[in-house]
């Protein structure tokens, strides 16, 4: 059996490793001919765009499925007439555009922040009239890890934050005060089954994520069913196949929906050693038609990314409970090279070995305690 994956980077690769054990074989696609699964599994090199490529990349694959969400809508219903594609392509759509993507999760009836659509400098003034600052000013398309979105803390910053992003259809939206950030990573297989992963507890800095707690510490039991049932929901409503991650912010001890990707998660990398099966696993369960596998979770894991630079492999790995995972690809700043999840039987040992990895990444902001550290706000009942 041969998965084709659009997009080639880490998320591709994690995917391809799981996917081995299984007896499945890969193929996958990317603009670059250094994309970090290409490692590991057949690499085509063409423009998402160039139906002749796609054509030759569908030949002989039992399904298509996607690592990252910018794949082009159209590109993914042109290889959905030839082969199976999960998750649908109007998952894509609804996650591809701010606007549409806050419209879907209001329909459900998941909350949202207050959100106005900005076309010129007018529509910018009149958005901040009415949601005020702090504001956050972001592209509606192609954003990610922070990229493309602005922090409006007073109405002087509006001028400054219009240049570097107007011209292109933007987003204000209200900021929230959240208590922390948290995600769920939910999975439907095709016959409807699901089954979900507990929330974790994210830290990003700069828009980009830095560290993951997962379960996510003092989380409720409410808490835990009010983010399966916002993300059931929007499984249900996508007749979605395969794993979906929904990012929120806590606050008052609800959710309020920031975005969705409909893949493998950044979030969820903790799940190759903290959970009986991975997210990469049970993505590829579901799209190829098997029993989803259980998720309960196996100890308390930490995730720290490594971004930029990478500490001496030997180092990291001298910390109990670490598990290292390098994606293959040259240093640069602001690059995700690899991940760190430190698993161990209880909370204290695993922040043990995350306070030692955090002084070897040089981050020693990671997870729990962050956000007060940081002063960004008091953590909600
Ligand atoms: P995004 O690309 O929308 O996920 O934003 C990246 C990060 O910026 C989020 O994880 C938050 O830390 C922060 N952020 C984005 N939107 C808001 C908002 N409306 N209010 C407060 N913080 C935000």
């Amino acid at each position: 059996m041969i998965v084709g994956i659009l997009g080639g980077g880490q998320l591709g690769r994690l995917l391809a490793q799981a996917g081995y054990s299984l007896g499945l074989r890969f193929r996958v696609l990317d603009l670059s001919a250094e994309a970090p699964a290409g490692q590991l599994a057949e690499l085509m090199v063409a423009d998402f765009n160039d139906t002749d490529a796609l054509k030759r990349f569908a030949k002989g694959l039992d399904v298509v499925t996607y690592e990252f969400e910018n794949v082009p809508v159209d590109s993914a219903r042109f290889l959905n007439r030839r082969v199976r594609v999960y998750p649908a392509a109007r998952a894509l759509e609804a996650a591809q555009d701010r606007i549409a993507e806050k419209k879907f999760f209001q329909v459900l009836g998941i909350p949202t922040p207050p959100f106005t659509a900005v076309e010129s400098w007018d529509d910018l003034e009149s958005a901040l009239d009415e949601l005020g600052v702090p504001a956050v000013l972001k592209t509606r398309r192609f954003g990610y890890d922070g990229k493309g979105q602005y922090v409006l803390r007073n109405p002087e910053d509006a001028a400054r934050a219009w240049h570097s992003l107007g011209g292109v259809p933007l987003i204000l939206e209200g900021f929230v005060p959240f208590a922390r950030e948290v995600s769920i990573i939910g999975v439907r297989g095709r016959r409807g089954e699901t089954a979900f992963y507990p929330i974790i507890q994210n830290h990003h800095e700069d828009g980009m994520l830095r560290s993951s707690l997962a379960p996510a510490p003092e989380a409720s039991a409410e808490l835990q069913r009010e983010a399966e049932v916002f993300a059931g929901k929007a499984l249900d409503a996508l007749g979605y196949v395969g794993v979906l991650a929904i990012e929120f912010f806590e606050v008052e001890g609800h959710l309020i929906a920031n975005e969705m990707a409909p893949r493998v998660h950044n979030s969820g990398h903790w799940t190759i050693e903290g959970a009986e099966t991975s997210q990469f696993e049970n993505h590829l369960r579901a799209i190829m038609g098997w029993p989803l596998g259980p998720t309960a979770v196996v100890g308390c894991s930490g995730m720290l990314n490594l971004i930029g630079a990478l500490p001496d492999a030997g180092e990291l790995l001298s910390i109990p409970g670490a598990h290292l995972h390098l994606y293959g690809k040259s240093p640069r700043p602001n690059r995700k090279l690899g991940h760190l999840t430190i698993r161990a039987n209880d909370r204290q040992l695993r922040d043990a070995g995350l306070a030692k990895a955090g002084k070897l990444v040089g981050d020693e902001g990671w997870g729990e305690g962050a956000t007060r550290r940081r002063g960004e706000g008091k953590k909600g009942e």
